[in-house]
């Protein structure tokens, strides 16, 4: 099946300088030009996206404008995958998940797949979620700190199942926030320092909606929404390094899953060239090789500092989304 190029769509948002950077005397360095170019302050560099988002943007604008489709959709049975990409600090996870007062898109999700359940009167629906992280290309349970290194395999139905999984069944958006937050807890027991750790995992939480109709003909049908905060990309600049061998092998397998995650996505919008597509590179894209193939919608926001401090971080982020789209 020829994938078209709208099921992918590139954002790109831009965060509120930190006290840190205001501190500093480094300059603003990127700024919005239009609601899809991004270019630098004092240069000639531009880029062009589905969409640029600036500092003053809330994530339910984000939320209303990209993920909502994509839940919409899988609310009708199509996969999908809604990504936060950048450096460790760029705001991928207040984007993905949020603060208590500035939800993000996860629990807007949350939400939203709950009132539409709640509206529908053809179909009925089963909602199962699962957690995961990918960290040094280990697949571990969120959900069930005792499952760590699950392993993938082929399955007819799903196309690809984690072995062994939690997956539980939500009833509300309470239980699903129970998830979430038995999740956070067991990120910080395995490991000592959280935000170390968790900057260089990629996180998974998948909400699997399964519905048929209520009459007429018995219709069943399956489908993933992913939401997924990458490990920070600065890994993916190995020149980068003068690491101890722990942190070169994180950064290895890092940069291998972002570098796969790239090529996959760029090959996914090029429809006319039928190269393959490399899903088994890294353990990232093959979990999640049925939510981007095929009809699957697919939405990359870019996380990025507008500070000159972390220019050439920025510009690689650009670099990333560029190639994605
Ligand atoms: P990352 O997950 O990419 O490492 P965070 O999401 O943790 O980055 O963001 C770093 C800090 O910046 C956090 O304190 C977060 O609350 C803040 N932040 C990020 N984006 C925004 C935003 N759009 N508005 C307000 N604060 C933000
Ligand atoms: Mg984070």
């Amino acid at each position: 099946m020829e994938r078209k190029e709208e099921n992918i769509t590139v954002a790109v948002r831009i965060r509120p300088l930190q006290e840190r950077e205001l501190a500093s005397t480094a300059e603003i360095a990127w700024e919005k030009k239009d609601n899809n170019i991004i270019k630098e302050k004092k240069g000639t560099r531009e880029f062009i996206f589905d969409r640029v988002y600036d500092s003053t943007t809330q994530t339910s604008e984000i939320f209303n404008d990209l993920a909502l489709k994509v839940i919409n959709k899988c609310m009708e049975g199509y996969n999908g995958c809604i990504f936060c990409y950048g450096q460790t600090g760029s705001g991928k996870t207040f984007t993905m998940h949020g603060m208590k007062k500035l939800p993000g898109i996860v629990p807007q999700a949350i939400e939203s797949i709950f009132t539409s359940i709640q509206k529908s009167s053809q179909k009925e629906f089963l909602i199962r979620c699962s957690y995961v992280e990918i960290y040094n290309e280990s697949v571990n349970d969120l959900l069930n700190s005792n499952s760590l290194n699950l392993q993938l395999a082929e399955d007819h139905i799903n196309g690809i199942k984690i072995i062994g999984v939690t997956e539980e069944v939500c009833t509300s958006p309470n239980q699903v926030q129970s998830l979430l937050v038995l999740g956070e807890t067991h990120k910080n027991i395995a490991s000592t320092s959280f935000n170390q750790r968790s900057s260089r995992a990629h996180s998974i939480f998948r909400v699997i909606v399964e519905s048929k109709n209520t009459y007429g003909k018995p219709e069943l049908s399956v489908a993933s929404l992913n939401l997924i905060d990458l490990a920070g990309s600065e890994s993916a600049n190995v020149h980068t390094v003068s690491a101890s061998s722990a942190r070169a092998r994180e950064m290895k397998y890092i940069n291998r899953s972002l570098l796969t995650l790239s090529t996959v996505i760029m090959r996914l919008s090029d429809s006319k060239n039928a190269v393959p597509i490399p899903y088994r590179d890294s353990k990232l894209t093959r979990l999640l090789q049925p939510a981007l193939e095929g009809d699957s919608k697919v939405n990359i926001i870019c996380n990025i500092s507008p500070c000159a401090l972390t220019f050439e971080e920025t510009l690689s982020t650009l670099k990333f989304a560029q190639r994605a789209k």
